[in-house]
């Protein structure tokens, strides 16, 4: 499986955040899961999330799910805090 580089999928979350992707942590209690990838796509790098890949989240808002592998959930918590520059 191709992977991409950091810079490829940072460069993926801040046009993410431009159209539906969060900045903030869902509220809601139990809204956040450090669950076994089950096979849904990455919402930062696209690939499939399978069960061996390590420390896989899942984040549950009202009108959307997003999930990450590992790594790219540790891009996307880096990326979120910063601003777009202007
Ligand atoms: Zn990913």
């Amino acid at each position: 499986m191709r992977k991409l580089p950091d810079d490829e999928i940072r460069q993926r979350l801040q046009r993410a955040f431009l159209t539906s992707l969060p900045r903030e942590l869902p509220t809601r209690p139990g809204a956040m899961d450090a669950g076994g990838g089950r096979g849904h796509p990455c919402t930062a790098c696209g690939d499939t999330i399978g069960p061996h890949d390590p420390a896989p989240m899942e984040y549950r808002y009202p009108d959307q799910v997003v999930r990450f592998h590992g790594r790219c959930d540790a891009l996307w918590h880096d990326e979120r805090g910063k601003r777009i520059p202007r």
